[in-house]
């Protein structure tokens, strides 16, 4: 049990271990001592990851996670992992009553700390494999099973920010972890298998594509101007207009000028930081509220003939662990896949295939419609 160092608020942090030897850390709101109740299912030995494999033809990682089939899809309701445990028929994943925020370790990881090493096979430099060793983490936002992101209390977002920058801090300190994703996918039509509100964390034993590419374009563009990409970036967004959609004192979102999602908004701090641990207090009790009012505006985008819950992928674009540091520059992506109510849009064969994107919305209709809905 130990009290957390720099919280912006006062939050009880409170680690326990789970049957089979996960860790789960409770994030509380209120400050008495919270007593770990011990998890009393029969769990058996714990699943670890297990290799990577090289795709020699791209240059990409790909983690093979074969037990991930059998992972819980779609429960009922009452036997829902992730809630409390004694509000449904089963004990689930968290062993207390009620809790506030709550981070234990994925079940079914992609990547553990106990991966198993590689056995030494005929070595063929086009066949590389490295153990999957990270850790994946769940977030359960609220203990509410049918509660949402967007309705969460700014005192209870601050909260799952605290858990965030706890988190980040912790996994980039763990041996190998070069990056950590904090995302949230939700909906079904995002391939979400509980119903629970709730998050992941990834902890990567190496720099993900995406943000690989990211980095390479941050850091040409720092060695070519001395400025930051991010940085540039937002001041032409602003200065452009078309495509903002908010500005707060610490915060600014925005539809991407090359959006390839029917939505993409990026929410970015008006300060330039790496990551969110070097969020200061002021820009992460702005983010508390912001965050939510902007995801409540995006439930709204699709209004015909009542809202549609807009299926979302939003997740933290941190700087890497060891590398691009200063380069880099803190945002948050928020894409839907929905492009009119009952109408997805599939990565075929332009996407997929060459990773070619075609859109057919443009990021300024997409801005102008989230001003015009405002705050509700
Ligand atoms: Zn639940």
């Amino acid at each position: 049990m130990e009290r957390g160092i720099g919280l912006a608020h006062e939050v009880r942090r409170t680690s326990a271990r789970l049957a089979d030897g996960r860790e789960i850390i409770y994030f509380d709101d209120v400050t008495e001592v919270r007593s770990p109740r011990p998890d009393e299912r029969p769990l058996g030995t714990r699943a670890e990851a297990g290799e990577m494999r090289f795709d020699a033809l791209t240059g990409e990682w790909v983690a093979v996670a074969s037990h991930r089939q059998n992972r819980t899809f779609l429960p009922p309701p009452d036997e829902c992992p992730l809630c409390p445990t004694g509000r449904g028929s089963v004990p689930s994943e968290v062993p207390e009553p009620d809790y506030d925020v709550v981070v234990f370790e994925n079940r079914f990881p992609s990547f553990s700390e106990g991966a198993p090493d590689i056995a030494a096979t005929v070595p063929e430099p086009l066949f590389a494999t490295a153990p999957a060793r990270g850790r994946c983490e769940v977030v359960c936002f609220t203990s509410e099973h049918t509660g949402q992101f967007a309705q969460l209390p700014p005192a209870r977002v601050a909260t799952v920010l605290d858990a965030w920058v706890d988190r980040t801090t912790a996994l980039s300190s763990l041996p190998g972890v070069e990056y950590v994703f904090c995302f949230e996918n939700r909906g079904p039509e995002i391939g979400v298998t509980l119903h629970h509100p709730h998050g992941q964390i990834y902890a990567y034993p190496y720099v993900p594509a995406r943000s690989r590419a990211m980095l390479e374009r941050a850091r040409a563009h720092r060695q070519a101007t001395g400025r930051l990409l991010g940085s540039d970036l937002l001041a032409a967004e602003r200065a452009a207009g078309s495509r903002v959609v908010l500005e707060t004192d610490h915060w600014t979102a925005y539809a991407p000028f090359a959006s390839r999602w029917p939505v993409e908004v990026h929410l970015v701090p008006n300060r330039s930081v790496p990551d969110l641990p070097s969020l200061i207090d002021d820009e992460r009790a702005d983010l508390s509220r912001v965050y939510p009012q902007l995801l409540r505006r995006l439930d709204r985008f699709h209004a015909a003939p009542t809202p549609i819950p807009l299926p979302y992928i939003a997740g933290w674009h941190q700087a890497p662990v060891h590398e691009g540091r200063d380069d880099w520059r803190l945002s948050m992506q928020i894409t839907s896949i929905l492009r009119a109510p009952g109408k997805l849009k599939y990565l075929a064969g332009s996407e997929s295939g060459v990773g070619g994107w075609v859109t057919d919305v443009t990021p300024e209709s997409v801005a102008a419609r989230l001003r015009e809905l405002g705050d509700a």
